[in-house]
């Protein structure tokens, strides 16, 4: 089971959906959210937070720390880093607003479908693919690994 949160940034122009992985940590581990323009101002604090592609997530370490026996497979210490690729607060989907594009993409797909059936077939296949080529070349933290 995870929820997942939308939070706005900083700034107030965008927001990012979270996902906390089992519920394990409260969401009040993720203390502010800064947008790719908002980011800008910031001074980057290795010890709390993740950067990615623009994007800062700044987590409450103090709060992760009195909630880490929910989690005894993180050993050593916690950090923003084992909180955001361990899931248990990451964006949902591969960047923040993933979830948005992907719907729009599968019905533009779903559009082709009633257009060009042989196209649609191929064009679908090749999709997923293609898109975490793009994600991957883009920089997103989490598309690096696949
Ligand atoms: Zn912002």
């Amino acid at each position: 089971m995870c929820e997942d949160h939308e939070m706005r940034c900083s700034c107030g122009a965008s927001s990012a959906s979270i996902m906390f992985r089992d519920e394990i940590f409260p969401e009040e581990i993720v203390s502010r959210v800064y947008c790719p323009q908002c980011s800008a101002g910031v001074e980057f604090d290795a010890a709390t937070m993740v950067a990615d592609n623009g994007w800062i997530i700044e987590f409450d370490m103090e709060v992760a720390e009195y909630f880490r026996d929910r989690a005894p497979e993180l050993t050593g210490a916690i950090t923003p880093e084992a909180l955001f690729d361990g899931g248990y607060a990451t964006w949902r989907g591969v960047y923040p607003g993933e979830h948005e594009d992907s719907a729009r993409e599968r019905q533009e797909l779903l559009e082709l479908s009633r257009i060009d059936k042989a196209r649609y077939f191929k064009e679908f296949k090749q999709w997923g693919r293609k898109r975490m080529e793009r994600l991957r070349q883009e920089g997103w933290r989490k598309a690096q690994a696949s």
